[in-house]
């Protein structure tokens, strides 16, 4: 008996010394962990106050820094269970999302498209915006839809017609311009379609300056789109879907 347990004691200390020295040879080689946080809000690329009078100043705050802030720190708490999320970009994890554990995938599709949504418009707003679209972008509208004129009209009848909270879009549809509408946050990249022009319909995005109105807001928003870079978006999305 005595025998057997010196020999089982002998067999624990080889083992503990064999796991050490295992322990030693991996841990450099150990994957780097990825970052707590590892979406983060991008600044405005304009002042707050640069899409005014159509866009009010306060507006611009809560919306980005609260609203748009809130998706992002809700959708790092929400992948917190699974960081590998983390090494992917929003936008990749909405395209496949059933590529996401099921267990996170209703926020990732809420808040990550929160996210996603907002970090698109952004950029396709400006002060020196609301002349009208370019190059190929105003050539394939004329194709699609007659003219711009009917473009606009038929975007702001999808947009006032967003029962609840949501986004008008015009996407890329397999080379094709659509004019779709997604509620909450769903995005069309979810669907494998490209964003080119959106504009979100959520109550948040107007009700401080317009009120019930969203008809007024929407045709305000035409008077800051940034049809330069949307136009040349519109060119670098076509030939990567080409
Ligand atoms: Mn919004």
């Amino acid at each position: 008996m005595i025998e057997r347990r010196s020999v089982l004691k002998a067999l624990g200390a080889t083992a503990t010394l064999a796991a050490t020295h295992a322990a030693f040879a991996q841990a450099p080689a150990a994957a780097p962990a990825a970052p707590a946080a590892p979406f983060t809000l991008p600044p405005l690329p304009y002042a707050y106050d640069a899409l005014e009078p159509y866009f009010d100043a306060e507006t611009m705050h809560l919306h980005h820094d609260k609203h748009h802030a809130a998706y992002v720190k809700n959708l790092n708490a929400a992948i917190e269970t699974h960081p590998e999320l983390g090494n992917k970009t929003v936008e990749a994890l909405l395209a496949d999302l059933n590529a996401v554990p099921e267990a996170v995938r209703t926020a990732v599709r809420n808040q990550g498209g929160g996210h996603a949504n907002h970090s698109f418009w952004w950029p396709t707003l400006s002060a020196r915006g609301g002349s009208a679209p370019t190059a190929e972008l105003a050539k394939d509208i004329d194709a699609s839809f007659g003219s711009f004129s009917a473009l606009q009209d038929k975007f702001t009848k999808a947009a006032i017609g967003v029962f609840g909270s949501g986004w008008a879009w015009l996407t890329l549809d397999d080379g094709k311009l659509k004019l779709e509408t997604s509620g909450n946050q769903d995005s069309p990249l979810s669907a494998g379609r490209t964003p080119i022009l959106t504009v979100d319909v959520w109550e948040h995005a107007y009700y401080l300056k317009y009120q019930n109105k969203r008809a007024d807001y929407v045709a305000a928003f035409f008077k800051v789109v940034n049809w330069d870079y949307v136009s040349s978006q519109y060119a670098h999305a076509k030939s990567a879907k080409a």
